[in-house]
C-alpha cells in the first residue's frame, strides 16, 4: 500500500447476474461494509446500476459503470452516456478494460475521449492498462503500459481523483496472477510516470492491481508497495470472496 492512500477494492461484475442476484450481492456487501477498512465499489451491468445504487444509498459502498460513451447523449443505439450513469447513482466508471479494448476495438484514443466524458459528467474514471502475454514474453510489458498511460489519460485526470488499474490481460479470468515482483515493478513504473507527467499530486493517485485476485493471494498482492487496492472480476460475484479480499487489506 502507499502510505496516506485509503485502500480501494472494486468489484467488476461484468455481464453477470439477474436483477434479484445483483440486489442480493449488493445487500451482502452493504451489510459487511462497516467492518471493512477499505473503500468499496461495485460495478454492476448497466441495467442494474440504478437499483444497486438505490440499495446502497447512505452506506459507504460506491457504485460504478463498466463503460460509457464518449458523447454525453445522441444517436448511439445500445450505448450509455456518462451523464446517464451519474443520474442513475454511479460515482465511478471503469474505462479501457481489456475486454472492451479487445472485443470492441477500443483504442487508447477512444479511452481518452471516454475519460474526458466521464470527468465532464462528474464520474471518477478507473482506467485499465495492461499487456498481453505475447507483449510480456517479448519484454515489452512496461513499454506497452507506459504508452497506454500516455495515450489514455487526459489533463485533469489526477487532480479529479482518477484511478489506474494495472491488469495484465493474460491474468484476467485465467486464475494466473502476475508475480509479486512483476506487480511491484509495474506499479513503481506507473507511479514514476504519473508523478513525472502530473507532478506531486500523482503521489496519491490510487493504483489498483487486477487479474485473478482471490482470497488466497489478496493479502500478499495488497501489501506490495504502490498497490493501493484491487479491481476484482470473477471473485467479486461471490460475496464471501469479495469481502475476504477486502478484509485482506491491512489497516494503517
Ligand atoms: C477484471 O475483469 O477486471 C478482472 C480482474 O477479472 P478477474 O478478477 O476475474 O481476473
Amino acid at each position: 500500500m502507499t502510505p496516506g492512500i485509503r485502500p480501494f477494492i472494486a468489484g467488476n461484475w461484468k455481464m453477470n447476474g439477474t436483477w434479484r442476484g445483483s440486489i442480493a450481492l449488493a445487500d451482502a456487501v452493504r451489510e459487511a461494509a462497516p467492518s471493512i477498512y477499505a473503500d468499496l465499489l461495485v460495478c454492476p451491468p448497466f441495467l442494474h446500476v440504478h437499483s444497486v445504487a438505490q440499495r446502497l444509498l447512505g452506506c459507504r459502498v460506491a457504485v460504478g459503470g463498466q463503460d460509457c460513451h464518449a458523447q454525453p447523449a445522441g444517436a448511439h443505439t445500445g450505448d450509455i452516456g456518462a451523464p446517464m450513469l451519474r443520474d442513475a447513482g454511479a460515482t465511478h466508471v471503469i474505462l479501457g478494460h481489456s475486454e472492451r479494448r479487445a472485443n470492441h476495438a477500443e483504442s487508447s484514443d477512444i479511452v481518452l475521449a471516454k475519460c474526458r466524458a466521464a470527468l465532464a459528467a462528474g464520474l471518477l474514471p478507473i482506467i485499465c492498462v495492461g499487456e498481453t502475454r505475447a507483449e510480456r514474453d517479448a519484454g515489452a510489458a512496461q513499454a506497452v503500459v507506459a504508452e497506454q498511460l500516455t495515450e489514455s489519460l487526459p489533463l485533469g485526470f489526477v487532480t479529479a481523483g482518477g484511478i489506474i488499474a494495472y491488469e495484465p490481460v493474460w491474468a484476467i479470468g485465467t486464475g494466473l496472477s502476475a508475480t509479486e515482483d512483476d506487480v511491484a515493478a509495474m506499479h513503481a513504473m506507473i507511479r514514476h510516470r504519473l508523478v513525472d507527467a502530473y507532478g506531486p499530486a500523482a503521489r496519491t493517485t490510487r493504483l489498483l492491481y487486477g487479474g485473478s485476485v482471490k482470497p488466497a493471494n489478496a493479502a500478499a498482492l495488497l501489501a506490495l508497495p504502490e498497490v493501493d487496492g484491487a479491481l476484482v472480476g470473477g471473485a467479486s460475484l461471490v460475496a464471501a470472496d469479495f469481502l475476504a479480499i477486502a478484509r485482506a487489506v491491512a489497516a494503517e
